[in-house]
């Protein structure tokens, strides 16, 4: 079956920081590009970020890409590729210089230069003492980012496509993609974008927990587009859960705040960070955190009545720096708290935050497959960009403001590789004659569909057993059970009804598409969670609670046919630095 058809040099899906990144690289480049987002551009999930950009730029004391390259491989629990690693720390500082250049309004020193905080897990002279190294604006860097990613993009003349969903992946039956199907969601109008290039930069897929940092939109559309379209998964137990989310409310208090001076306290009043980690305390890396005070909570330490949060204070950091460096973070614990942070502590607890894994690529952006004896074999016209990627540069566990330097680096380096492509490949290939069938034959299951189940039922049933059964902690029993719960969710989740058949501003229809590829992330997390028998970075298990690098120094990839698992080889060799040979991790 065929569908109106819309042609361009290069189909960007996602308008966040990496998707706008790399239309600009394309647009600047003089190349036809459509960026489709299912919001407006500068509400794309990125404009939740808080805390900043981590570059070794060395404005307020000595840094260099090399520290910066060791922080993010330790933080990885070494499972990130070095040669990824090396590219994104020595690019940084590039990518920050090319965003200020863009009219980006970092915080500025006395002496002009660009402001910096510390965060966790980034230190200097390979693990010393804690380093300044995240730019900012305020606990407002997404937002600033985003306008000016947009800004630029307009004056470029990128085509934009808002409120438009890509619903599926178009592939040859040689493998190569040939664009989208997607979904004007006002009109529930559906059109094929035949491109030449076709780059995912949908952003990740918190949502699939049920308590999330992460907007409505995270529903990991791009894994699930990419795993219906037979290309894997890598690394999907990895989840970061952050230390410091609102308790109860989700919502983030940036880690900013403890780069600020902020630290946290259990119900005795104790300072518990300088047990678990007595060098960098409470800018230890977010598993080491996370997973502390759960252990506080658990072990009985929690605050309040049902002794199951923890309190950040900041008071004594002062009402002028607050209000300065986190005014965001005094209206969230305002709102979502009910404290006033400069006066009384804000209760947090650990909460999902963001995918390490997710599309395989190198760290040029392209979409790398197994195949003939080879781990990484390109995909022809197809790239991948931001937290829905997996270059891999955050491993098992990311540091933070190391996501914004992915967004802006591999943005970046997509682009120009797309911009290769299209040189040395001119011309449109011809669509194949079932194109659109696949997405029609979703359509029309979810219009005709009669006396199935909810979508919402079915997707809280998801969310509450990825919560109780792949969270903070992992224990084999739960993991067991988990697998075989998801795959009962997932064949429930083919069955969903919508009860309001109309197509038109149809929110129910959105949910049961975005239902579609949640199920995909959350089957491949919960059986790539069961599978992986060690404790590496955010994936801890009671049953093996030692990291194993003899067995499971290696990326998992996750096939949906049957939920296939494959492995491969960790990159342990960088560009041109020494490699850094696994070792105990302590902070
Ligand atoms: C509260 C919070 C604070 C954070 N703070 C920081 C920080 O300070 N520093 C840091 O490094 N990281 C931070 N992170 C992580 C970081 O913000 C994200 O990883 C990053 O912004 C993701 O960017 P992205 O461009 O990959 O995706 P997003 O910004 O999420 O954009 C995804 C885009 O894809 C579009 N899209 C999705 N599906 C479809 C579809 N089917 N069709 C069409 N369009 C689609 C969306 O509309 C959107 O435009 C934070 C995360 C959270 C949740």
């Amino acid at each position: 079956m065929s569908l109106p058809t819309r042609k361009f040099d290069a189909v960007v899906v996602g308008a966040g920081g990496a998707g706008m990144r790399a239309a600009l690289q394309l647009s600047e480049a003089g190349l036809k590009v459509a960026v489709l987002s299912k919001v407006f551009p500068t509400r794309s999930h990125t404009v939740a970020a808080q805390g900043g950009i981590g570059a070794s730029l060395g404005n307020m004391g000595e840094d260099n890409w090399l520290w910066h390259m060791y922080d993010t491989i330790k933080g990885s629990d070494y499972l990130g590729d070095q040669d990824a690693i090396e590219f994104l720390c020595r690019m940084a500082p590039q990518a920050v210089y090319d965003l200020e250049h863009y009219g980006m309004p970092f915080d500025r020193n006395e002496n002009g230069t660009v402001y910096q905080r510390p965060f966790g897990g980034h230190s200097s002279n390979f693990g010393e003492r804690p380093v300044q190294r995240s730019v900012c604006a305020a606990d407002r860097t997404g937002h600033a980012m985003l306008h000016t990613l947009y800004q630029r993009n307009v004056r470029a003349n990128t085509v934009f496509f808002v409120e438009w969903m890509a619903l599926d992946l178009i592939r040859d039956a040689s493998g190569q993609v040939l664009g989208v199907t997607a979904m004007e969601m006002e009109t529930g109008e559906t059109w094929i974008f035949q491109a030449r290039a076709t780059l995912f930069a949908t952003g990740g897929a918190g949502r699939i927990y049920a308590a999330s940092t992460n907007a409505f939109i995270n529903t990991g559309d791009g894994l699930g587009m990419a795993a219906r379209a037979g290309i894997p998964l890598e690394d999907m137990e990895f989840w970061q859960f952050h230390p410091t989310g609102v308790a109860g409310a989700g919502v983030l208090i940036t880690e900013g705040v403890r780069g600020e001076g902020g630290y946290l306290l259990n119900k005795d009043g104790e300072r518990f960070m300088e047990r678990y980690a007595p060098n960098m305390k409470d800018l230890a890396s977010r598993d080491v955190v996370a997973r502390a005070m759960a252990t506080e909570i658990k072990e009985g330490r929690g605050c309040g009545k049902d002794a199951d949060y923890i309190l950040l204070k900041l008071d004594h950091i002062g009402v002028d720096k607050i209000e300065k460096k986190l005014p965001g973070i005094r209206e969230i614990a305002k709102k979502f708290a009910n404290v006033d942070p400069v006066k009384d502590p804000i209760p947090v607890v650990p909460t999902c935050h963001y995918q390490m894994g997710g599309i395989p690529t190198n760290y040029h952006g392209e979409v790398v497959v197994p195949g003939n004896g080879k781990d990484n074999n390109v995909v022809p016209g197809f790239y991948a960009a931001g937290e829905v990627a997996c270059a891999s540069v955050h491993g098992a566990n990311r540091l933070g403001t190391n996501s914004l330097t992915d967004l802006l680096v591999f943005g970046k380096a997509s682009g120009d590789s797309v911009i290769r492509y299209l040189k040395e490949n001119p011309g449109h290939k011809d669509l194949p004659a079932d194109a659109a069938d696949y997405t029609m034959a979703r359509l029309s299951r979810l219009d005709s569909q009669a006396g199935g189940e909810s979508v919402f039922e079915v997707g809280a049933a998801m969310r509450r057993t990825m919560q109780a059964h792949c969270g903070v902690f992992r224990f084999p029993d739960l993991l067991t059970d988990g697998v075989k719960k998801i795959r009962e969710i997932a064949d429930r989740a083919a069955r969903t009804e919508i009860k309001d058949k109309s197509k038109t501003f149809n929110t129910a229809r959105i949910e049961a598409l975005e239902l579609d590829n949640l199920i995909e992330v959350a089957r491949s997390t919960m059986v790539c969670a069961d599978a992986r028998q060690e404790s590496r970075g955010a994936h801890d298990r009671a049953d093996y609670p030692k990291r194993d690098d003899v067995t499971w120094l290696k990326h998992t990839l996750w096939y949906k046919d049957n939920d296939r698992l494959e492995y491969k080889a960790v990159n342990l060799k960088p560009l041109t630095a020494e490699s850094f040979e696994p070792k105990v991790r302590s902070y």
